[in-house]
């Protein structure tokens, strides 16, 4: 036996491209348009670098701190990461750990497949119904645990608070996690944080990358019952004790601490998007009433992939999933109003030509 085969083989998640072109529109990986809060800067600016010498501290609790009051919790229910892909990472490994398969929607985020097959979990995958909705009947059977973003990526469709309920309330033997990393651009009603102290088997999971505008500083959370959080830790602690540095937890705090200017932006992308869903469905495009900063975008004549490239070759970058299913598909992230509109000229132009 060589070396070789004693190798764990993993396939790896693709991120989207990270390009760096001079003027270019990025509208291919969800990010925000808009800076994070000058509280941020503020926090970056006045940084002590000979903090550095020290290791962070490990509990995070600064920031688990700033997190439980601002979500009106207990800090015992609060666990952070680096970025929520971190969070769920650890939570895959804590709480996806039985024979039996564990339940996530055909099309959604594709990293859950990526850690599933790391860590040989069993899965099985639940088809969307044509409207690109959970079936919750598909999760009341037998499983290993279930996970889901609500609302979904990429389709941007939010299930109801009473759809997701019904999910949890079928699956009393295993952990429920909703990951709601487009939540904040979903209104008031749409997360279900305030179930976590009636099922102690739900899991919350939330970002800093999207409505935060903090892609770059890698901080993720989640929230459950205090039990859920102490196995969360277990875990965390005996792979690595000091997983976020201490100028991403200090930004974190300063970032929780200006409500009214993450309110403000996020309310401006929910603005763009409905603007825009209008005007791409005037240019022949149709697509679910997304509810993330994001749209699902299928036009009715033109292949989804010469539009990626044709956009693409105009500096304007958006996602294409050339998966099955999807590959009809463009998801475009919402920028500014300016971005919006550059969008909107760039497909005119490419549809009149096509
Ligand atoms: C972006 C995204 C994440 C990961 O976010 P990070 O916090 O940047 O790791 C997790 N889940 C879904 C559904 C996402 O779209």
């Amino acid at each position: 036996m060589s070396w070789e085969d004693k190798v764990r083989k993993a396939e790896p998640y693709v991120p989207g491209e990270q390009p760096n072109v001079k003027g270019m529109i990025k509208l291919n990986t969800n990010e925000n348009p808009y800076p994070p809060s000058p509280k941020v800067n503020e926090c970056i600016k006045g940084m002590d670098y000979d903090r550095m010498r020290l290791y962070p501290k490990a509990d995070i609790m600064p920031l688990r701190k700033a997190l439980a009051d601002y979500h009106g919790i207990d800090v015992a229910k609060v666990f952070v990461g680096v970025g929520s892909d971190d969070v769920i990472d650890m939570a895959f490994v804590t709480f996806f750990y039985s024979d039996i398969p564990v339940l996530f929607p055909d099309v959604t985020y594709s990293f859950y497949k990526v850690w599933a097959e790391l860590y040989r979990i069993p899965y099985v995958l639940k088809p969307l119904d044509k409207d690109f909705h959970i079936r919750p009947e598909d999760y009341a059977q037998k499983n290993g645990g279930v996970i889901f973003p609500n609302p979904n990526a990429p389709t941007g469709v939010l299930e109801s608070r009473e759809t997701v309920e019904k999910i949890i309330k079928a699956n009393p033997d295993s952990v429920v996690m909703v990951d709601e990393a487009y939540v904040d651009f979903a209104g008031e009603n749409a997360s279900v944080l305030p179930l976590i102290d009636k099922y102690e088997n739900l899991l919350v999971i939330r970002t800093f990358s999207k409505s935060r505008a903090m892609a770059g500083a890698r901080i993720g959370y989640c929230m459950g019952s205090e039990k859920l959080i102490k196995c969360l830790e277990a875990v965390k602690f005996s792979i690595n004790s000091y997983t976020m540095n201490t100028p991403a937890i200090d930004m974190g705090v300063a970032s929780v601490a200006d409500d009214a200017y993450f309110r403000e932006h996020v309310g401006k992308i929910v603005k763009t998007r409905e603007r825009m869903k209008e005007e791409l469905k005037a240019l022949g495009f149709t697509m679910p009433d997304g509810k993330g900063n994001f749209v699902f975008a299928k036009h009715e004549n033109v292949p989804a992939k010469e539009i990626y490239l044709a956009l693409r070759e105009r500096n304007i970058f958006v996602r294409f999933f050339d998966t099955p299913g999807i590959n009809d598909r463009l998801r475009i992230t919402v920028g500014t109003d300016e971005e919006a509109d550059k969008l909107i000229s760039a497909l005119k132009e490419i549809l009149e030509g096509a």
